[in-house]
């Protein structure tokens, strides 16, 4: 069980479920080695949708927003959309009473015009464009997260004379923190957010309070992502509190919130570690009141912003094997799809565990590479992979912790076509977003 997991009733622990730790806590597995969640067989969606195909635990999705409320039942707290959005999982989030934090148009129009009250919206982005700003404003978004200076008169202007738009500033507080270099944003040296060490922040804040059209209700910083540590959350609140207080003697000025930002850890193999959420709601919440405290200011509402953390661990890929290929050193499990339908691999050396599943194997455990289909080296699904010795062609394979930026970073690539998505619950699986045909790439091709 990962940490961030309160387990539902119908997860009994059993012998075998060590083995399952990473998978959804509904995971079952069956005496002729298949896995049913959601009380769905996999092998069964794989006939029925084909394959690769990812599939969504929709009570996981739901259980996980209800442990973050639980855990942090003063706080807002705000999914981040970029992880994986449909318009299914949008209205999940509205019913969970959660946010949504969304950082394009695309996100903010799928969500809003599936009915997610666009005041429990929050627009991020580091170079919003002009149309960001103007369908952020349209629809009415609860706030927007100033990012640069130049985005201050250009909100301002854009808000227009008679209104008002309540925003936030996105300070980085010089923390390094997160799974892999290119997921920390809470350095000093990066495009993310105003630093606090070269005044660029303080001076942004100082212009925005001077804008009648701009109501500054806090601060924000997201530190990086797949963060397993607590430390960088309480180093975070230590800066951000430091700065209310220099404001407050500076200014006058009492911010009303605080958005820490997301990037809690999950695991991905058993035996990895994951962020526990009820210490950090703890620890934060203790450290936050200690240094308001310490700087005589009210304590702000706290908002936070988890992505990963809400739906990583409700995704599973199928995947059908294609080949199997034994060279001198190396067994390489070749699959359907691959760098086009989860990059991760390739772009963070991302780890994955994946296994057998649909038909019972006697065979001992080997290492192997499972790679994907597409025409580059470092297509890799997973580098070092226990499958039974006589995984072969036809196999169907299963790869748990998919639900985090695999949809949501899926690609054209090859024109393979992107793999449909299957949502499962109470022993019913359904689409909520069908495979990409080769009609939807033709049609986009204007042709000669
Ligand atoms: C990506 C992002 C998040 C969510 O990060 P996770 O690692 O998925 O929790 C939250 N806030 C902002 C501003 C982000 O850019």
């Amino acid at each position: 069980m990962t940490t961030v997991h309160e387990p539902t009733a119908t997860a009994a622990v059993t012998a075998t479920s060590a083995h399952l730790s990473v998978w959804p806590a509904s995971a079952t597995e069956t005496r002729r080695g298949d896995l049913t969640v959601g009380g769905v067989s996999l092998a069964e969606i794989a006939d029925r949708f084909g394959t690769p195909v990812y599939v969504l635990d929709e009570n996981e999705v739901r259980d996980r927003c209800r442990t973050y409320r639980h855990a942090f039942p003063d706080a807002e707290v705000l999914y981040a959309a970029k992880a994986f959005l449909c318009r299914a999982m949008a209205h999940w989030i509205d019913e969970e009473g959660l946010g949504l934090d969304v950082c394009s148009t695309g996100e903010l129009e799928l969500a809003v015009t599936t009915g997610f009250p666009p005041e429990r919206i929050t627009l991020h982005g580091n170079a919003k464009s002009p149309r960001d700003l103007d369908t952020a404003l349209r629809l009415g978004v609860g706030r927007i997260v100033i990012d640069s200076p130049s985005e201050i008169a250009r909100l301002a202007a854009a808000v227009g004379p008679d209104g008002r738009q309540k925003v936030m500033v996105r300070v980085v507080p010089g923390i390094s923190a997160g799974g892999h270099e290119k997921i920390r944003t809470g350095t000093d040296d990066q495009k993310f957010g105003l630093c606090i060490a070269d005044g660029y922040a303080q001076h942004a804040i100082a212009r925005i309070v001077d804008q009648p059209q701009l109501e500054l209700a806090g601060l924000h910083c997201h530190l990086g992502s797949q963060i397993t540590n607590v430390k960088p959350y309480l180093a975070a609140v230590r800066r951000m509190v430091g700065l209310m207080a220099r404001l407050y003697q500076q200014h006058g000025l009492i911010l009303p919130e605080l958005d820490l930002g997301g990037g809690h850890g999950i695991a991905y193999r058993s035996g990895e570690e994951a962020l526990d959420l009820t210490t950090l709601a703890r620890r934060v919440r203790t450290e936050l009141s200690d240094a308001c405290a310490a700087a005589g200011l009210p304590v702000p509402r706290l908002i936070i912003e988890p992505g990963r953390a809400i739906v990583g661990p409700a995704g599973i890929t199928l995947y059908r094997v294609l080949s199997v290929k034994r060279t001198g050193s190396h067994t390489y499990v070749a699959v359907d799809d691959g760098m086009s339908d989860n990059p991760r691999p390739a772009l963070y050396g991302a780890r994955y565990a994946p296994r057998l599943i649909g038909r019972h194997s006697t065979e001992a455990p080997a290492r192997v590479t499972v790679v994907g289909r597409h025409c580059e080296a470092g297509d890799i699904v997973a580098a070092d992979a226990q499958l039974p010795a006589d995984v072969r062609s036809g196999d169907l394979l299963a790869v748990p912790v998919a639900g985090a930026y695999h949809v949501s970073m899926a690609s054209g690539y090859n024109l393979v076509g992107r793999p449909p998505v299957a949502a499962v619950r109470d022993g019913i699986a359904r689409l909520l977003v069908r495979r990409e045909s080769l009609e939807d790439i033709r049609s986009r091709d204007m042709g000669l």
